[in-house]
């Protein structure tokens, strides 16, 4: 198993008023497997982001426990838990959120230059010929598409070899065609890999390109 949570809950405070509480996640526990895919999907405001946050290192929950790789996300202190984030876990985000002032090259190399990584040019490059994008490296985003933003982006979780990857609407800012592109190579790559997918979609064609579904 790569993925454990269980009994996750989450309330956030109403802006306003401290005593109103609403709660977003209620007892939710899941499980993956290695290697394995996982679509979920929901309407608008039902808690989709909150559990990626949660599931991904990035919030804590009021209660639960995430383990990922045996590890006990919330039993690290921040910089071991940061350490841990940057070794085994990637997000894809809607909105990319590349660095604008750096180049494609130089976005996809960073987690490795933040590790120290003597070979992150080497493996920057190869990262972005994986997504189609070597002609691309030197290109800054407002250059791009946003299916090549996309792209650079993955490589940017592919050049760190997570062991699982949380995508938040990874296709919502993409049309038909080229969601389809993006997704087909997101798939191969970590398919070839073993790299777990959790990937949060209003498009159905998108879910169904997972092993599994969840509504939540
Ligand atoms: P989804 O991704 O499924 O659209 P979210 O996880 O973004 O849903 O939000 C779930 C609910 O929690 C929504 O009602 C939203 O308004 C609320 N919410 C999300 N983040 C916060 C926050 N930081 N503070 C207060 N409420 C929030
Ligand atoms: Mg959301």
């Amino acid at each position: 198993m790569i993925l454990s949570a269980q009994s996750i809950n989450k309330s956030y405070t109403e802006a306003g008023d401290g005593s109103q509480a609403i709660q977003v996640l209620k007892d939710f526990s899941l499980e993956i497997q290695e290697g394995e895919s996982l679509a979920i999907m929901g309407p608008s405001g039902c808690g989709k982001s909150t559990l990626v946050s949660i599931l991904s290192g990035l919030d804590q929950p009021d209660r639960g426990q995430v383990k990922i790789a045996e590890q006990d996300l919330y039993q690290l202190s921040a910089n071991a838990l940061t350490d841990f984030r940057a070794q085994n876990i990637g997000v894809i985000f809607q909105q990319f959120h590349l660095l604008p002032h750096l180049k494609a090259i130089d976005n996809v190399r960073l987690p490795l230059d933040l590790q120290g990584d003597d070979r992150a040019e080497e493996k920057a490059r190869e990262a972005l010929r994986s997504v189609g994008l070597a002609e691309r490296a030197e290109h800054f985003p407002h250059q791009m598409s946003r299916g090549e933003c996309q792209r650079t982006a993955i490589a940017r979780v592919l050049v760190m070899e997570p062991k699982i990857v949380f995508a938040d609407e990874p296709t919502g800012s993409l049309d038909r065609r080229t969601a389809d592109e993006v997704m087909e190579i997101l798939f191969q790559r970590l398919k070839e890999k073993n790299i777990a997918l959790v990937l949060v979609t209003h498009d159905e064609q998108v879910a169904q390109l997972c092993e599994r579904r969840l509504s939540l």
